[in-house]
């Protein structure tokens, strides 16, 4: 039996996951796909997501058609918590030999793929199939491996690798899709056209269940929301706070705020603490958030409320504020700058 895992939070599945297992399948031939929905990725600020369902049923939908050796696979949902992909390995060790199992991830996992919980572990208890993913870069020569693999490469071919823990690394070109989740979230959002990088079955299930909507429900008064946030913000000493009404400009967010940190962990951690002080206080998670990991500019997503946490340094290169001056400055606690 050779076994492919593929996991990742589907949310939603698009055609780029498609486009990448079917043509990984081509090439491997696997007896069976597990295709695992996490339960919540450790590397990532959680972000409103539908009900774990209502993932399942996506990822079942998007890979109907392709046989029976694609199955979706919900321990890591059962499991619950954090989903760690050596605990899926060491429940799938229980019944598979290390030489049957093949990891499936794009180049962007790859990359970061030392910051996950025992990588090491990892690369001894499986193999990995590693695909080309639009923005990053697979590995084409002895130079370009990432630091993590130093002294674990034995043999190396073209497009494989044969690594001392007796395990392998397979690189595999796609026709590249760029799509990723987040931008479909958000394009769904505000009603742009998605069937280029949708399933059409995934599409209607969204429809159907109305999934992704536009604002939340939970969040009645937009203006004192950004209030708050503005008061949590200026509270972790975020600089230059400012939140502005940005109604009658007509644009697709009603509200934002823009402060700055003097570092770039202290933008990452402001945003952090923010969408932990919101989630306490009204049980919402954003839509998304980028640009945590570098701290630069932090965007943080509350639909009609959009928050730009900056490196101080970055913000005086963008300016943004100047886009936003046909709106109206909501006095804040400190809207000085
Ligand atoms: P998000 O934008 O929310 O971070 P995502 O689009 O990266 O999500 P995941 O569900 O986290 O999707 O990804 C699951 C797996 O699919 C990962 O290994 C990822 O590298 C891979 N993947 C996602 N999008 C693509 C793509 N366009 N091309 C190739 N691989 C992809």
């Amino acid at each position: 039996m050779k076994i492919g895992i593929f996991g990742g939070s589907f949310n939603p599945p698009h055609n780029g996951h498609v486009n990448s297992l079917t043509t990984v399948q081509k090439k491997m031939g696997f007896d069976q796909i597990h295709i695992i929905p996490n339960s919540q990725n450790p590397l990532k600020i959680q972000t409103e997501a539908p009900a774990p369902e209502h993932r399942i049923e996506m990822a079942r939908l998007a890979f109907s058609t392709y046989g029976k050796a694609f199955q979706v696979d919900d321990c890591e949902l059962k499991r619950g918590g954090k989903s760690y992909t050596i605990d899926t390995i060491k429940e799938l060790r229980k019944t598979h030999e290390s030489k049957d199992l093949f990891l499936i991830i794009g180049a962007d996992n790859f990359e970061n793929l030392s910051a996950w919980k025992d990588y090491k572990k990892i690369l001894e208890e499986v193999n990995l199939v590693v695909t080309t993913r639009p923005g990053y870069q697979i590995p084409e020569s002895e130079n370009e491996w990432p630091d993590y693999l130093n002294g674990l490469v034995g043999e190396s071919d073209f497009g494989s690798l044969e690594l001392t823990t007796g395990r392998s690394i397979e690189f595999i070109t796609l026709d590249d899709l760029d799509v990723s989740s987040s931008e479909l979230r958000k394009k769904l959002r505000v009603g742009r056209p998605v069937e280029k990088y949708l399933p059409l079955s995934v599409e209607s299930y969204i429809k159907a269940n109305k999934i992704y909507r536009p604002t939340n429900e939970k969040i009645t008064d937009y203006k004192k929301f950004t209030e708050f946030c503005a008061q949590v913000v200026f509270d972790k000493k975020g600089i230059a706070v400012r939140a502005f009404d940005l109604v009658k400009m007509g644009t697709t967010t009603d509200f934002t705020l823009i402060a700055s940190g003097t570092s770039t962990r202290h933008a990452s951690s402001m945003a952090e603490n923010l969408t932990m002080a919101v989630k306490e206080e009204f049980n919402v998670l954003p839509q998304g958030v980028e640009g945590v990991d570098e701290g630069r500019w932090v965007v943080v997503d509350y639909g009609a409320l959009i928050v730009h946490l900056f490196y101080d340094f970055v913000r005086q290169e963008y300016n943004l504020e100047e886009l936003w001056t046909a709106g109206s400055e909501i006095k804040v606690k400190d809207s000085k700058i």
